[in-house]
């Protein structure tokens, strides 16, 4: 009985998890600007940017000190996939479409190119550090990659 609940209480999260990754490939497809689309955007990047981070902190303790040479390294053990993620800036305008990519880079300044940056530089004082790779500003106002 507890064993059925807790598939039953796992689908429902995964069900959840493939509606919100359905809605933002809608998004992408119709290439439109939905304010309707933004009104949660910050939010749904935030949590899958904390996934990333939280699947970095246990590979670096799993390995006693060490991030991942590349993000994709977390995947599958730490990480089910790197996500997909379509930025908005604050007109409610989609500036990037959705994206998996992860850029490489050695401090954490955005080289606009959406999706993920990742900080693999092991000399940088900032190895290990993911951020979003955008320049605009979220709709909040304060700009994605101080997120
Ligand atoms: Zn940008």
């Amino acid at each position: 009985m507890k064993r059925t609940t807790f598939l039953l209480a796992a689908a429902f999260v995964l069900c959840g998890i493939s509606g919100a990754m359905a809605q933002e490939a809608s998004a992408v497809v119709a290439g439109t600007t939905t304010p309707k689309f933004c009104a949660g955007n910050e939010m749904r990047v935030t949590a899958k940017l904390n996934s990333i981070r939280g699947a970095l902190a246990v590979y670096y303790g799993d390995t006693e000190g060490y991030y991942p040479e590349t993000l994709k390294a977390l995947v599958p053990k730490y990480l089910p996939a790197i996500p997909a993620i379509s930025l908005c800036d604050e007109k409610n305008a989609i500036v990037h479409p959705g994206s998996r990519r992860v850029s490489d880079v050695s401090a954490v300044s955005p080289t606009d190119a959406g999706g993920w940056g990742y900080v693999s530089d092991r000399n940088s004082t900032s190895w290990g550090t993911v951020f979003v790779n955008c320049a605009h500003n979220a709709p909040s106002g304060k700009p994605w990659y101080q997120q």
